[in-house]
């Protein structure tokens, strides 16, 4: 996968190096690039925002330097040694990420639809953000455009929530994670719950015993266990996410347990009683 990430500030990038992100860039798994908009510039003071039409308070980021940047970026083939200045961007390309407060929340079905995408290029905001005919003429012109959010809180800039959502994406590609079963029972997983508690060795500190069944080595008990644990902490901390349990999916194993929560099948949907 190769991703573009465009910002003012690139050196906030620097974390990608680290850890297995930065093992993947350096293995060829991920072609990661940072660019600075700035570079894009015509001006002597390199300028890449100005006032809001309307007036208000802040700085709004100029379409123009980010239209001659992501033309320029989006017009590169994944695996393009160089990029072509002054490029049309390739509709069915690359995917474009606006990093936005006011964007739909990033979750887990994003990052496993993005991980399937052979080029992204995110567009870092900074000040109020980009100029909204940005997302609207890459739109219309065939590029794929997620404006997305990463929580309900305001970030100063896109980069942070560029690095959530690339080591969100990034670890799903395969061959990024060593072990991959390791994916298959997290939260927010296909199965739609929080994971289970997970304890490992010594067996007992500060006077905290690890449950018996774990050192049973009975696996059906022990995932019975687990399965347990992970609807009784998904009924606790997110009761939104039970609700939206497909009641079909689940054994009547995990219905008795969800009664015991306070939890009730009707009309085909769960309820807390
Ligand atoms: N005026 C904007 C608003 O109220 O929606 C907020 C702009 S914010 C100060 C500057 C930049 O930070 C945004 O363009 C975006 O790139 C980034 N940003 C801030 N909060 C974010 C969030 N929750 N998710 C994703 N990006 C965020």
């Amino acid at each position: 996968m190769r991703v573009d990430v465009v910002s003012i500030f690139p050196g906030y990038l620097a974390a990608l190096d680290l850890s297995l992100v930065g093992k993947a860039r350096q293995s060829g798994l991920l072609d990661l690039r940072v660019h600075d908009l700035r570079d894009w510039t015509t001006d002597r003071h390199r300028t890449v925002d100005d006032t809001p039409f309307g007036g208000g308070a802040g700085m709004v980021m100029r379409p123009d330097v980010w239209g001659t940047a992501l033309d320029s970026i989006l017009s590169a083939a994944p695996d393009d040694a160089a990029v072509a200045p002054g490029g049309e961007p390739a509709p069915g390309g690359a995917h474009l990420i606006v990093p936005t407060p006011s964007g739909e929340v990033f979750t887990q079905r994003h990052a496993e639809a993005l991980a399937t995408e052979d080029h992204l290029v995110v567009a870092c905001g900074r000040y109020e953000g980009i100029d909204a005919r940005v997302a609207e003429h890459y739109r219309a012109a065939g590029v794929a455009v997620s404006e997305l959010s990463i929580g309900d809180y305001v970030l100063n800039g896109g980069e942070v929530a560029a690095l959530v959502m690339i080591e969100a994406v990034a670890r799903l590609i395969p061959g990024m994670v060593g072990n991959p079963a390791s994916l298959v029972e997290e939260s927010h997983g296909a199965a739609g719950l929080l994971e289970y508690p997970v304890y490992t060795k010594p067996p007992a500190w500060a006077g905290l015993e690890i449950p018996e069944v774990l050192l049973s080595g009975h696996h059906a008990r022990i995932e019975r266990w687990r399965r347990d644990r992970a609807l009784e902490r998904t009924a606790e901390r997110r009761p939104d996410m039970v609700a939206a349990l497909d009641v079909t999916a689940l054994d009547k194993h995990d219905l008795a347990q969800l009664r015991e929560l306070g939890w009730v099948v009707e009309d085909g949907r769960l309820v807390r009683r």
